[in-house]
């Protein structure tokens, strides 16, 4: 790295928008195969300070905020490495081919994808990877530590009624800087790939609606660079607090999702707590992401429940999610199998972190099924966990190590754990990201294959959210 490029450290302190120029350096594997199509010329970043995505931004600048242009986006990459295809030796996946390209952008979306040509006037890509842009499809951005001292959370409180009352006390000091460490964090995920997150946001009698006042605040302020759906959350419980009243009004609210929270073991009552949950969200027209922790027969009547009221509502078919749902992990093998075709039937996914340890979801059983698997941080650092790093790749990878996915096919395969389920080869090996028209979402990265970056998960070069080039080193 020459001395123009942005640390790492700096962005996360102090960019909101970081401008590309050429990103020169190439990976080992990269120079030597890539050293005779494209130049190597110096990484060029600029770094911004503020707060905001729309911050002042050099008016040469292509694809940024404030570039004079905004909402043109218009330019092209350079000595692109894109998936071309698999080579298979005995029948297997031996290999997957690349070449470079070149890749326009305009308006947002993928303009075209050409022939590569190093001379071209264009951002040089240096031969990097590119792979759809990360989606983390789990996490809190409302309640963080993030952008704050470290903590690591503590002995007590384990169950999910001491976290209420832990949060109880908390959140009202939360709340006060919330807004700022929403950002923060915002900007932790985009370092690490990820320009898009599903995020819970508290919505109870402590916080009222302000937690979610306070997120929509800090996304406000990131929309250039980054994009998110929400899930209005229950923490406390719908009926173990009074919060029906502040869903309702959550509703209307702007938010994606309605969400829920182990409707036995909170609310004392599966059918009143799915119902209200179920009533709401096709009264709004919103789609459902339940947290569920609870093991045992309670855990499993409500997972059946989901699945009953949301096979008798098409509206709510592929919108309903139900997150952790550690259950699953803890049935025998032939209900696992049941439970996952049920699932896939009626159209409800499983948005999972990819525990180990005591936890081993069945996510084999679920894919085999064609059952939606997403995944998420959670926490990045927070009184409920601390083991987040922001990096939805590095989950990917865990699920390769986890279920054993280690064949060139298999690992090429896990990556759409990463993405949010958008894969750059099918599984005929035939190219099907980017195409023209497809969004403009996308990273970086030094690795050679889909396969080598989820099995080495490289540091993430370069960001570009919908055409906006958010963050290059
Ligand atoms: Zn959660």
């Amino acid at each position: 790295m020459n001395d123009s490029t942005i640390s790492r450290k700096n962005f996360i302190r102090n960019a909101s928008v970081l401008v590309a120029g050429g990103t020169g350096l190439l990976g080992t594997a990269q120079r030597q195969e890539g050293a005779s199509d494209g130049g190597s010329e110096g990484a060029l970043g600029v770094e911004m300070t503020g707060s905001g995505d729309a911050a002042a931004v050099p008016a040469n600048a292509p694809g940024t905020p404030g570039s004079g242009d905004q909402g043109k986006k218009n330019y092209s990459f350079k000595n692109v490495r894109l998936e071309t295809g698999f080579d298979y030796e005995d029948n297997e996946v031996a290999h997957t081919r690349t070449e470079l390209f070149i890749v326009k952008v305009a308006d947002g979306k993928i303009a075209a994808v050409l022939p590569n040509d190093p001379k071209a006037d264009a951002i040089d890509a240096g031969g990097r990877l590119m792979l759809p842009a990360f989606k983390d499809m789990h996490i809190h951005l409302d309640k963080t530590f993030y952008g704050g001292p470290w903590k690591a959370r503590q002995k007590k409180n384990r169950s999910v009624r001491d976290m209420i009352a832990l949060e109880q006390q908390i959140n009202p000091e939360l709340l006060k800087t919330s807004t700022f460490r929403a950002e923060k964090i915002i900007e932790l995920l985009q370092s690490k790939g990820s320009s898009f997150a599903r995020s819970h946001v508290n919505i109870e009698p402590t916080s009222g609606v302000q937690s979610l006042k306070n997120l929509q605040q800090a996304l406000q302020n990131k929309k250039a660079g980054f994009g998110a759906e929400l899930v209005a959350f229950p923490q406390h419980g719908l009926y173990y607090t009074a919060s029906t009243g502040l869903m309702r009004e959550a509703a209307q609210m702007g938010i994606d999702f309605i969400g829920g929270l182990d409707p036995q073991s909170i609310d004392g009552d599966i059918e009143r707590s799915i119902n209200f949950t179920v009533d709401l969200a096709l009264e709004f027209n919103k789609g459902i992401d339940i947290h569920l922790h609870e093991g045992g027969d309670s855990g499993l009547r409500t997972v059946e429940y989901l699945i009953e009221r949301v096979k008798a509502q098409p509206a709510l078919k592929g919108k309903t999610f139900l997150s952790h749902c550690f259950v699953l992990a803890r049935l025998d093998k032939a209900k696992q199998e049941a439970i996952a075709d049920s699932l896939a039937g009626a159209g409800i996914g499983i948005v999972s972190t990819i525990p180990f340890g005591g936890t081993i979801m069945p996510i084999p059983t679920l894919y085999k099924y064609g059952v939606t698997v997403l995944t998420g941080n959670d926490s990045i650092i927070d009184h409920w966990n601390t083991f987040g790093t922001g990096s939805v790749l590095q989950k990917a990878s865990l699920m390769a190590q986890l279920y054993g996915y280690s064949t060139e096919f298999d690992l090429s395969r896990s990556l759409k754990l990463a993405t949010g389920n958008i894969l750059p080869l099918d599984d005929k090996g035939k190219r099907q990201w980017p195409k023209v028209g497809d969004k403009a979402s996308l990273v970086l990265l030094d690795a050679s294959c889909s396969a080598e970056a989820v099995s080495r998960v490289p540091s993430v070069r370069t960001l570009v959210h919908e055409g906006m080039i958010v963050y290059s080193v």
